[in-house]
């Protein structure tokens, strides 16, 4: 089954709810960054939180999450933007992929260890005018519930968000995430509801895990509240790099860095941090950039 995002509002009440899977997507990232067992569960979380998020994106809008934390992992990012009208594009990396930590006492993994104390920033930009930039003190560090925290924090708005990865040793075996949000002038209790209605949920990935596809959950998150139109968008991996951005970069080193790079008998290698892609540049080809400052 392809990934998907569903959005729908509750009919009758003032919520609006998402659901995602994101196996394969976040299958993709653990292949291109070889990321261990725990950097997979976090990895994975945050770039299935810019999906969520990113359920509201319009146009040239874009969503990027980053942690700074203490952990191992150091530094996470993850961003998501709409590749087509209906599909939305998503990618994420640790800096340290290779950290694993054994799993905590309830068998689930350490990712709170994995990230450490630090802090979570969310940004939202667009190709016009400035990008809003919030950024809150990691609670958890477990992610869903740190970018629950932001949302109350920084835009006022109660939330719930769920976030899985299940991996195993040959990889992802389930991905997705579940995302209810309050809208203005939602009563309080409306808001107790969702809370305890949350609580009550079965693991997002023992779900997928059995088969069930972002509908499924949906169902699942709304529960007794009916259902407003639902609207779909696939979900897949997608990078915003090109050979274009990295000219564009090492331009930026200027004519004396150029130089000596010339003079690299193997050329000059860029790797994009987002998914791995190499650039090589011959040093002649290196040379023509230089003749062009
Ligand atoms: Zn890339």
């Amino acid at each position: 089954m392809p990934d998907a995002l569903l959005a729908a509002p509750a009919r009758d009440a003032g919520i609006a709810f998402v659901a995602a899977t994101t196996t394969d997507l976040v299958a993709e990232i653990q292949r291109r960054h070889d990321l261990w067992p725990t950097a997979s569960a976090a990895v994975g979380r945050l770039t299935t939180g810019a999906v969520l998020f990113g359920a509201s994106l319009k146009g040239n809008e874009r969503i990027s999450l980053q942690i700074a934390g203490s952990g191992p992992l150091r530094t996470l990012a993850a961003d998501a933007w709409l590749l087509e009208p209906e599909t939305i594009g998503a990618r994420g990396y640790a800096h340290n992929p290779q950290t694993d930590l054994p799993v905590d006492a309830r068998g689930k993994f350490d990712v709170a260890g994995a990230v450490g104390s630090g802090s979570l920033q969310v940004t939202r930009s667009s190709d016009v005018g400035q990008p809003y930039v919030g950024v809150v003190p990691l609670r958890s560090g477990e992610i869903g519930e740190d970018l629950a925290l932001y949302l109350a924090q920084s835009e006022q708005i109660p939330s719930v968000v769920a976030l899985g990865v299940l991996a195993n040793p040959r990889g992802i075996a389930a991905a997705g995430g579940l995302f209810a949000r309050v809208l203005p002038g939602t009563d309080e209790r409306t808001v107790m509801e969702l809370e305890k209605r949350a609580g009550a949920l079965p693991p997002v990935t023992s779900s997928i895990a059995e088969g069930a596809s972002a509908y499924d959950l949906l169902l699942q998150l709304a529960g007794d509240w009916a259902l407003g139109p639902i609207h779909r968008r696939n979900v897949r991996f997608a990078c915003r790099c090109s050979r274009e951005k990295v000219e564009a970069i090492l331009l930026g080193l200027g004519a004396d860095e150029l130089l000596a790079l010339t003079r690299r008998p193997d050329g000059t290698e860029a790797i994009c941090e987002y998914c791995k892609q190499r650039y090589a540049f011959t040093p002649g080809e290196v040379e023509a950039l230089r003749a062009r400052l």
